[in-house]
């Protein structure tokens, strides 16, 4: 029996009455992209991003993964092997003081997937599920939130759900309310200039 979200994580005692978050897209984003990336062996920290998840939860946004794994529904790994690379990425970043608030994933795929994973689901971005329920389960104001991703499916799921601040992390695909970055480092810029600037406005 497959559930229509597959595997997820919430951390029901995040702290933060905040209704602003990040969401991330995972490989390309906060890992190096190997391409199906299963093994914590495998998972590779792209430059300053754990520098840059702790400055953007001290910006007070919840940290919120959102990740298509077809590689799931394709046989490639295993809903346990991906649960597990993700409590090691939980723990490991609960040891630099990040408390991520949630990972939604998708284990589908319309045409490749096995079984009751090959399915035109509503989750598989570019569609906007994972961030939708994300928005629902944390009643964050998705014109305050912030999405990062490195294609443009990661964006288009985020302007569906409506997020504020897109950031493509692909300095060759500028376009048109998408701010082209290198990487979650310079995320941190723009965000703490926003956060700064409305500030200003509320004093
Ligand atoms: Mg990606
Ligand atoms: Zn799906």
């Amino acid at each position: 029996m497959v559930s229509s979200a597959g595997w997820s994580w919430c951390n029901r005692v995040a702290g933060s009455k905040n209704h602003k978050a990040v969401f991330l897209d995972r490989d390309g984003v906060i890992n190096s992209d190997r391409g199906y990336v299963s093994q914590w062996s495998q998972f590779e920290f792209l430059p300053g991003v754990v520098t840059a998840m702790a400055q953007l939860q001290a910006l007070g946004y919840r940290l919120i993964i959102v990740t298509n794994q077809s590689g799931i529904g394709r046989g490639y790994y295993t809903e346990g092997e991906f649960a597990a690379l993700s409590t090691q990425l939980i723990d490991f970043l609960a040891d630099h003081n990040i408390a991520l608030t949630a990972i939604y994933h998708c284990p589908h795929h319309p045409t490749e997937a096995l079984g009751g994973y090959k399915r035109d689901c509503d989750c598989r971005k570019p569609r906007p599920g994972m961030i939708i329920r994300g928005i629902n389960d944390w009643q964050l104001e998705p014109e305050v939130c912030a999405l990062v991703g490195d294609r443009l499916s990661d964006i288009e799921a985020g302007q569906g759900a409506g997020i504020g601040h897109l950031f493509r992390v692909d300095k060759t695909a500028e376009h048109d309310g998408v701010t082209a970055v290198t990487g979650l480092p310079e995320v941190v810029e723009y965000l703490t200039a926003i956060n700064d600037a409305q500030i200003v406005k509320e004093h």
